[in-house]
């Protein structure tokens, strides 16, 4: 092949500008590195667009934990259920759901919940450091997470996910019907009780706040290309991002592509259970009402959040592929989750979004440097907790970009774990 010596070249080139892209490009530039970021779209159109806004720096549960296969039927045969696997995707989906499920083990989950917290840690005040001289630092808020039951005898700490964090000493608090709605007025008087965690943030505009990080990156010298990249390659440790008319060279090359990221790097051998973990959203202008926190419907598996532009409701699990339509039936089912948690809402003026989580069965990401590939770094994987996690990650990477050393066990990440 042979790539000319002569050809503009950047230190790092990234695919891929959404929130896990534009962090990695960020830090870089902040280290004073020449940074290309690739998208096909502005950024931070995917996934990254429209999440619940939940900025956990707690974050250790992972999604497949000891005994979740006992409540996987239940929410399958439920059309309205948190799950929904599209009949023709079954075959394809069934291999990986059972490596998803071997990942919850007892014995595995405790090693993915400390890996989870090193890239959760401190994600509110890393947010606030990375949009220090922005206009947009008011779009961080400290918060609650609030999780609501309806029957106070299900809002127990003996729950596994609840002990998981206990572990870790998460801040927790339980809260009776009456302190619930000191909280949040508008919730409906049917939940009981309310399980809390302390410390939180929340978005009130996730893509917002991509946006402002990206200009902050250009303002820094970060160029931004939009663009297909139909291929990565590289010869004598140079890296070649190859697009539909340009090819951009580089020393280092990053991929966080999220869900997209494995067809890139499939043609080097790797063959990654990377799945579209799709979620939708119901975004409710005009509300008339307004909520303080993040809220968790625990029976519909749902978060309700003040964005704004309204309130938004996110959530569902679909399996159906990357490429296949969004059914948005999905998303106006929360109208009914809505009406059930804040009774005075309006939901007349719904949109709905759809958004494919990068998922690995281990809800765990692959960061770091990809091995016998000299100079290719991975980011991608974030799965439902990419927002919280960014900033560390742009952190991990650079550090590996620079080869800085840290503290940071990059076992948990490594992209040959599923070998
Ligand atoms: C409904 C829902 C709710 C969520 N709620 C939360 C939450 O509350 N808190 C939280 O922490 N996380 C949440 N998440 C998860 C979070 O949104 C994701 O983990 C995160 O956005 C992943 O970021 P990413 O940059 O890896 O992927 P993406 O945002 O999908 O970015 C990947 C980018 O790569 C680009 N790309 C791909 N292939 C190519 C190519 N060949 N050429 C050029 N560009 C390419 C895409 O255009 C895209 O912009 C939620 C997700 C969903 C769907």
């Amino acid at each position: 092949m042979g790539f000319s010596r002569n050809v503009k070249k950047s230190d790092v080139v990234i695919v891929g500008a959404g929130i896990i892209g534009v962090c990695c490009a960020l830090k870089l530039a902040e280290r004073g590195l020449s940074v290309v970021l690739v998208d096909r779209e502005a950024p931070c159109e995917g996934a990254s667009f429209g999440n619940a806004g939940v900025i956990s720096p707690w974050s250790c549960v992972p999604q497949s934990v000891p005994g979740l296969w006992k409540k996987l039927p239940r929410w399958v045969i439920d059309p309205e259920g948190p799950i929904f696997i599209r009949k023709r995707y079954l075959a394809s989906f069934l291999p990986w759901a059972f490596k998803f499920l071997q990942a919850g083990k007892a014995e595995k989950v405790e090693r993915i919940g400390d890996a989870m917290m090193v890239l959760s840690n401190r994600s509110p005040s890393h947010y606030r450091e990375l949009l220090s001289g922005t206009s947009e630092l008011e779009l961080v808020k400290d918060s609650y997470y609030i999780f609501a039951y309806k029957k106070a005898e299900q809002a127990s700490f003996d729950h596994f996910g609840w002990q998981m964090r206990k572990k870790r000493k998460v801040p927790l608090s339980l809260i009776n019907a009456e302190q619930l709605q000191e909280l949040e007025p508008a919730i409906s008087k049917k939940f009981e009780a309310a399980i809390l965690i302390h410390e939180q943030a929340r978005a009130l505009n996730p893509y917002a706040i991509g946006k402002a990080l990206v200009t902050k990156a250009k303002a820094l010298g970060v160029q931004f290309i939009q663009s297909e990249v139909k291929s990565i390659q590289t010869d004598e440790n140079i890296w070649s991002t190859n697009c539909e008319e340009n090819k951009y060279f580089s020393n280092k090359l990053v991929l966080a592509a999220g869900v997209w990221s494995a067809a890139l790097i499939r043609p080097f051998g790797y063959f990654l259970p990377l799945q579209a973990e799709r979620g939708y959203h119901l975004l409710c202008h005009k509300p008339n009402i307004v909520i303080n926190h993040s809220v968790m419907d625990v029976e519909h598996m749902c978060v309700a959040s003040q964005m704004q532009s309204g309130i938004r409701i996110a959530g569902t699990a679909e399996f159906a592929g990357i490429e296949a339509k969004p059914d948005h039936r999905r998303a106006f089912v929360f109208k009914k989750a809505l009406k059930n948690l804040f009774p005075s809402i309006n939901v007349d003026h719904a949109e709905p979004w759809m958004g494919r989580r990068p998922t690995f069965p281990d809800s765990l990401p692959c960061i770091g440097p990809v091995p016998n590939l000299k100079g290719l770094f991975a980011a991608f994987g974030h799965s439902h907790y990419g927002l919280g996690q960014a900033p560390n990650t742009g952190q991990i990477v650079a550090d590996c970009i620079m080869d800085k050393k840290s503290n940071v066990d990059m076992s948990p990440y490594r992209i040959d774990r599923f070998k």
